[in-house]
């Protein structure tokens, strides 16, 4: 009886001791197992969402903007305490390139091991103002699905354990952008060929993939900044030439773009150039696909 009791409370002491021992394992388990997360940075807002689309569902990753939401475009833009806190410990930075990030020397000098992904490498169909290129590609669908391959093939290479799903993930988003070109190519005979005035550079993309004839003036992309003389200009040429459209933002003032409107009876057309929106992965579809039916009904 006494040897029974005895046999009993060995075994539950055993039984507890493994207890214990799956307990305190899993209790150290994450402490052990804890390596730091991929960390990817992007630039601004578009990169964001092109970035987003292609890391959906990875493991140990973080996706994180480098810039503030309402920074809009990065045009002379200066780097923030908080903005150099965000790279300092990424693996990744992924950039629109062709010189939009303009504070590039000062990530690299400041973090010279850190993975710069260029997105731009790679896209023939770049628009020049003067003797730069306009660094706004995005807003062409056909550059913006060369953005989204260089994203996927350099990220694969710089973070293997989730390469697999960034090739998938990419696939199923350049598919459903190659249906949007599609409809874009179906729907727009309508604006094909006719001229307009575009006072927004980020929109120059656009403006061209669709084949309209547009003169593009930069404004930085605030047309409120056109001053008297060049509103006088331009009202000439545009009656000259009998320029039926002015493209702004739909984030733009419009200020000017009214006066013009109002001089020379053409139609403001406000479109998203992908600047500014919500932080989730569908955004820049979405933007393009409103584009696509504000376009569709000039
Ligand atoms: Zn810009």
């Amino acid at each position: 009886m006494q040897k029974k009791s005895l046999t009993i409370f060995l075994a539950i002491l055993v039984s507890l001791a493994i207890i214990m021992g799956i307990v305190m394992a899993n209790k150290n388990k994450p402490e052990r197992e804890q390596h730091q997360n991929f960390k990817i940075v992007t630039s601004f807002y578009p990169i964001y969402v092109m970035t987003a689309s292609i890391t959906e569902g990875a493991h140990n990753i973080e996706l994180v903007n480098m810039t503030e939401t309402n920074v809009g475009c990065l045009h002379d833009y200066t780097l923030t305490t908080n903005d150099m806190k965000k790279i300092e410990k990424a693996n990744v930075i992924v950039e629109n390139g062709l010189k939009l990030e303009s504070f590039n020397d000062k990530i690299i000098s400041a973090y010279p091991k850190l993975t710069v992904i260029d997105s731009s490498i790679g896209v023939q169909n770049t628009i020049n103002e003067d003797d730069e290129v306009n660094p706004h590609i995005w807003t062409s669908l056909d550059n913006y699905m060369s953005q989204v391959k260089v994203i996927t093939e350099k990220l694969s290479l710089a973070n293997e354990e989730n390469a697999e799903l960034y090739q998938q993930n990419s696939k199923e988003y350049l598919k459903r952008l190659k249906e949007l070109k599609t409809q874009y190519e179906a729907n727009l005979q309508n604006v094909k060929g006719k001229k307009a005035i575009c006072l927004n550079e980020a929109l120059a993309y656009l403006a061209d993939e669709v084949g309209l004839n547009a003169i593009v003036i930069e404004t930085d992309h605030e047309e409120s900044t056109l001053s008297a003389e060049t509103l006088k200009n331009l009202i000439q040429m545009m009656k000259q030439e009998d320029m039926q459209m002015i493209l702004v933002d739909k984030e733009d003032s419009l200020k000017n773009a009214q006066t013009l409107a109002n001089e020379t009876g053409a139609k403001i057309v406000a479109l998203d150039s992908g600047l500014t929106g919500n932080f989730t992965k569908d955004a820049y579809l979405n933007a393009m696909k409103e584009n696509l039916n504000i376009l569709q009904q000039l």
